[in-house]
């Protein structure tokens, strides 16, 4: 039987992100005898915590000591620069591993879906957060930083971080893991104007308390929000009710200014009740128009419908912020309108049925919300319907071959734990010298030439 000593468990994690880490980590607590490979096509493990925590929120970056816990259990393996669907087929991973835990995560973004949206200088906010977070894919981006005004449109977490590293001094960035690259494309940054435009009020808005504070301590940026966004209606008030985040929002924002009287160098407007309509100009992003909508619908559901007014801000820089997007991976079942993969509780399904033997976790599984430490009960959640399923479970054909010295063998430069340990190291070196956390490699190439050097 499988997940005895007899017949240990070989399970293969597809990302080793937070969610594939958690998976990993509840394989690893049900004490069941297990052997977990987690593939990666990036170099490097732990995914969105090193590519999207904001490089000045090292605190969060902590939580990777937790990783490297259960990265150390000899029975885990890490595969780095194998991406399943090109070096490796689902098909393989069936015949190789007892049950594929699918963790990669949302890869793409949303679209807005108005005219304008792929003029030069309008981009999504998640390849200029994989930029100077120096992830590979978006190291050849080059965003207008020539620009005076830019418009960040949508109010989550990765709105307000963007806003911060363009709002933040030299000084305030340097402690951070930013790129050297990112760092020296900001300095020549021109932003003077940073508008931050959600479509519903101050009480819907998706950021948390901490990260809209942050907005109103920054060193050479100033914030501002009309007061008359905080004039509450009473289906406002009734949804701010037992409701502690909305209500942290809320007085944080009320103690904003309500204009640009203060301003410092670099200002923040804070637009509520707004939604772009068009992004402007003929080759480049000249401006954009917004319409201004007003709320409606029952406390707790209410929709941004509009009035019919619309205004136009002069900006030469969109960044759009409305969330990630899954991306269907090849030989794994995929819902087109909601971007994530088909799953009841974790297990995979085609149509109605379970999959056998594959299961799914994190952003893939559930969408792109929540906060890294969301994916630990995600994940648990999938993991204990694995186990549930165990002695219906076959043993996978070809479990006693090895995928890995296969794929050596076909020339592929698989990454192990004991590279990317290398690799840590040397970045912490890097980044010694120049006061920072670390020095990040921000290229496959860079990460071979330094390991074969
Ligand atoms: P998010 O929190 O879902 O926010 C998306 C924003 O886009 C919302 O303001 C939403 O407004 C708006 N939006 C969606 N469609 C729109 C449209 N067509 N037009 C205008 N606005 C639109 O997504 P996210 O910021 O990408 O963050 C993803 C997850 O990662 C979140 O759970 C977030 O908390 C987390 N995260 C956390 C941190 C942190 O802890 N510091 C940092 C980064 C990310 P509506 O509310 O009206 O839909």
């Amino acid at each position: 039987m499988l997940g005895t000593e007899s017949q240990p468990l070989k399970v293969a994690i597809i990302g080793a992100g937070p969610s594939g880490m958690y998976a990993a980590d509840a394989l690893f607590k049900s004490k069941k005898p297990v052997e977990i490979h987690a593939f990666d096509r990036l170099p490097t493990p732990y995914g969105l915590l090193r590519g999207g925590v904001a490089p000045d929120h090292q605190r969060m970056k902590s939580v990777s000591k937790y990783y490297d816990r259960v990265a150390s259990n000899p029975l885990f393996s890490f595969f780095g620069n194998v991406t399943i669907g090109k070096d490796v087929t689902i098909e393989q991973l069936k015949d190789h591993y007892d049950a594929i835990v699918v963790t990669c995560g949302a890869e793409s973004d949303r679209a807005l879906n108005i005219p304008g949206e792929t003029l030069a200088g309008s981009y999504a906010a998640t390849e200029f957060v994989g930029w100077y977070n120096g992830h590979p894919d978006y190291q050849s981006r080059d965003f207008n930083l020539g620009a005076k005004s830019v418009a960040i449109i949508g109010q989550g977490n990765v709105a307000i971080d963007v806003t911060r590293i363009l709002a933040k001094s030299q000084e305030e960035l340097g402690t951070s893991d930013i790129t050297a690259a990112a760092m020296a494309a900001l300095k020549d940054s021109t932003i003077e104007t940073i508008h931050l435009i959600g479509r519903r009020g101050p009480v819907q808005a998706a950021f948390t308390q901490l990260e809209i504070k942050e907005l109103g301590e920054l060193a050479e940026c100033s914030v501002s929000v009309e007061s008359r966004y905080l004039d509450l209606s009473p289906a406002d008030q009734s949804e701010l009710e037992g409701n502690n985040k909305a209500k942290k929002n809320v007085e944080i924002l009320s103690g904003f200014p309500s204009d640009e009287s203060n301003r410092k160098a670099k200002h923040i407007v804070v637009h509520f009740l707004k939604s772009p309509v068009e992004i402007l100009g003929s080759d480049k992003v000249e401006g954009i128009v917004l319409e201004h909508n007003q709320l409606q619908g029952e406390p707790g559901a209410q929709k941004a419908r509009s009035t019919g007014k619309t205004e136009t801000l002069d900006v030469e820089l969109v960044f759009r912020s409305v969330g990630y997007r899954g991306v269907a991976l090849p030989g794994v079942p995929f819902d087109e309108k909601r971007c994530v993969v088909p799953n009841d509780k974790g297990r995979v399904l085609d149509g109605n049925s379970p999959v056998a033997g594959m299961y799914v976790g994190g952003w893939i599984k559930r969408g792109p919300s929540g906060v890294l430490g969301t994916n630990k009960p995600d994940s648990t959640e999938s993991i204990a319907c694995l186990l549930e399923d165990l002695d219906a479970l076959q043993p996978a054909p070809k479990r006693d071959t090895c995928l890995i010295t296969e794929l050596k063998t076909n020339g592929s430069r698989v990454i192990t734990f004991d590279d990317w340990e290398k690799i840590n190291a040397e970045e912490i070196r890097r980044g010694e010298s120049a006061g920072k956390p670390r020095e990040k490699f921000t290229s496959l190439e860079a990460v071979i030439d330094f390991l074969d050097a």
